[in-house]
């Protein structure tokens, strides 16, 4: 796994024109099934690629929290919310709470997340693969690919699938 998220960065540099073209055309003429499509793709990824071996959206950039992300993790510690501002967030250039570093301080050695059940809205839904108008957020996705083997996956399936 590991290598494969070494070489992550280089392939979506090299697929970076093709997909650029691909999602430009997506978004002009979106597919009308995209939504289910997306569904289906998603999750034929995610039952061959385990997150556990990999976690490297973790361990390279966090999540953004929402307010009631900080509320509900806060309250998992049993902490007043500004003492886990102060702990773990700072605040971004487009002013969101982010982690104050990376790998995410929730993270185990093990990769698995210790705030799971609680852990930001952000993280559970990433990489956003299964996201209806899945069109409206390519630039994401274009950055993703190049840390999410599973999202980049998920693409390279959509060009075979999704003729334009
Ligand atoms: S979502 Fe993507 S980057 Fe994160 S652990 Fe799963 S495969 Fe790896
Ligand atoms: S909170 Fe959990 S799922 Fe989210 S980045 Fe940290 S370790 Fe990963």
């Amino acid at each position: 796994m590991q290598d494969i998220i070494n070489n992550l960065p280089k392939l979506a540099k090299d697929n970076h024109k093709e997909n650029k073209t691909f999602f430009n055309k997506l978004k002009k003429k979106p597919p009308k099934q995209l939504d289910y499509l997306m569904q289906e793709l998603h999750d034929d990824e995610f039952e061959k690629t385990d997150c556990l071996q990999c976690a490297n959206c973790c361990k390279t950039t966090g999540p953004l929290f929402t307010d009631k992300d900080v509320e509900r993790i806060a309250k998992h510690f049993k902490m007043k919310q500004h003492l886990f501002i102060e702990q773990y967030l700072r605040i971004d250039e487009d002013n969101d709470y982010v982690l104050q570093s990376v790998p995410c301080t929730f993270l185990g050695a093990d990769n698995y997340c210790s705030i799971y059940d609680v852990r930001p809205k952000a993280c559970r839904e990433f990489p956003h693969t299964n996201r209806k108008k899945f069109q409206q957020i390519s630039n994401l996705t274009m950055k993703n690919i190049e840390i999410c083997p599973a999202a980049y996956n998920i693409v390279e399936a959509m060009k075979k699938r999704i003729k334009l």
